[in-house]
């Protein structure tokens, strides 16, 4: 039966005029196709990108090595000190190139103990291309890395171990070389500074740790800076982490363009730990103790209420402790924190008469209504009138944070993934996940790498424009 051939030929000009042709692909069908011979199939789509990128890349590396040649301050042609080999591992392939090095210039002042040598071309290190690197690290923020390491191996002609070992590392350098960069260069200068009001929530949630000699958990403070104009910038840091959890935040804030002047109201549960970090980072700060964590410990203080006593003959015990708790939740609510605080004292205290001693449940109402006033006690400096806040149409929960605490902390390293940290080692993956969350991650690895994915509508805009 006759074949059907297609040869693939890259025709190069690396000179004007001059071409070279190099045949990088051959496809051969029967005439008798069935549908799964219609077209590229992903080996060949693997195989000829592959190729491709094998013809591309020395040939950009052994141009760049001859451009180098002359000493860009005085043009004298600088002594070649040979070549080195090196991987350039990319989306399409790993590529063996030899990189020209090349003596620095005798015009150049050499610093004592610097390098007297340098290359045509920065590998950085491990020679991961770009946009492998990123590629990587954007998926690896949403799914474990094992998935990450068969999908790119699946899609891509990738060689060498794509394992769970190697995405982890590449995420971690993303998260330590790009991303952190990105947010002390933004810390530094903001690309936007917030123009007006905006509102911070704060709340922490617990990881596993992988120390468990140390301690079974640690705990993520996540949160989320919202501004007048709509845009929401998250944030994650590990309490205690590498870097305090002052420094952390303070950065973060600074990255979403907020200052110590900007007005703000911070809203977090009853942590001091987090108020702490709210004094220092935006002391004139409006600050509200968040009502959704509130409104659970009344919840949970009433569901115990409600099922006092043994039956019948207690209603009246359980009705009375229902109706202390509502009346006293409903002071809350209204702003009047000493009308809350004298029903919850004088609840506690009946809870505590001789003839109830022996009442099913009284001990754990008398535990858990206790708990709560000693709870808005140390809180009573942030309690607000939250009904005419909400008349206002002003915050009151951190139920918007609770979604970041899970978007950032539960997807990726819960308890379903059975994923353990390092409390030190953490906070480059954090990075790397609010980076991906808040959309930026393109941006850091463009203002790292110059020339990463220019065909960017906004950045044609701005060439367009100059
Ligand atoms: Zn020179």
């Amino acid at each position: 039966m006759a074949k059907l051939v297609w040869r693939v030929k890259l025709v190069a000009e690396l000179r004007p005029g001059v071409t070279t042709e190099t045949e990088v692909a051959r496809i051969e069908r029967d005439e008798q196709a069935g549908l799964a011979e219609l077209g590229l199939q992903l080996a060949e789509a693997k195989q000829l990108t592959a190729a491709l990128q094998a013809e591309i890349v020395p040939a950009q590396v052994a141009v760049l090595g001859e451009r180098r040649r002359n000493c860009l301050a005085c043009g004298r042609v600088l002594a070649s000190k040979g070549h080195y080999g090196a991987r350039f591992r990319s989306l399409f392939g790993d590529v063996p190139v030899r990189v020209r090095r090349l003596l620095v210039c005798p015009c150049q002042d050499v610093i004592e103990g610097g390098a007297k040598s340098f290359a045509a071309l920065d590998f950085g290190g491990d020679g991961v291309a770009p946009e492998l690197a990123y590629v990587t690290a954007r998926y690896a923020a949403l799914v474990p890395f094992g998935k990450v390491a068969t999908l790119l191996s699946e899609l891509l002609p990738i060689d060498g171990v794509q394992n769970t070992g190697t995405v982890r590392n590449r995420t971690l350098r993303v998260g330590q070389d790009i991303v952190r960069q990105h947010l002390s260069d933004n810390a530094e200068q903001p690309v936007m500074q917030a123009g007006g009001p905006v509102v911070v929530g704060l709340d922490g949630g617990y990881v596993r740790s992988r120390h468990r000699q140390d301690e079974q958990h640690f705990e993520v403070v996540a949160g989320k800076v919202i501004r007048a104009d709509g845009a929401q910038h998250r944030f994650a840091f590990a309490r205690n982490g590498q870097a305090t959890a002052s420094e952390a935040f303070q950065q973060a804030l600074a990255a979403a363009g907020v200052h110590v002047d900007t007005p703000a109201t911070v809203l977090c549960d009853g942590d001091a730990g987090l108020w702490r970090l709210q004094r220092e980072a935006l002391p004139d700060a409006t600050i509200v103790l968040d009502w959704w964590h509130a409104a659970v410990r009344f919840e949970h203080a009433l569901q115990l209420a409600r099922g006092l006593g043994a039956g019948p003959a207690d209603t009246h015990l359980a009705d009375k402790a229902v109706r202390g708790l509502e009346r006293a939740k409903w002071r809350l609510w209204h702003g009047r924190w000493a009308g809350c605080r004298r029903k919850l004292a004088a609840l506690c205290r009946w809870t505590e008469r001789k003839p109830l001693r022996d009442v099913a449940g009284i001990d754990r109402l008398q535990r858990h209504a206790s708990e709560l006033l000693g709870y808005l006690e140390r809180n009573e400096d942030v309690l607000v009138h939250y009904a005419a806040r909400r008349r206002c149409g002003e915050p009151i929960s951190t139920a918007f944070v609770e979604s970041v605490v899970n978007e950032i902390i539960a997807k990726r390293t819960n308890k379903k993934q059975q994923m353990r940290w390092n409390r030190a080692a953490v906070q480059p993956f954090l990075d790397v996940r609010t980076a991906v969350l808040n959309d930026t991650l393109e941006d850091a690895f463009r203002s790292r790498h110059p020339g990463f994915r220019p065909a960017n509508d906004d950045h044609m805009a701005t060439a367009a424009a100059a």
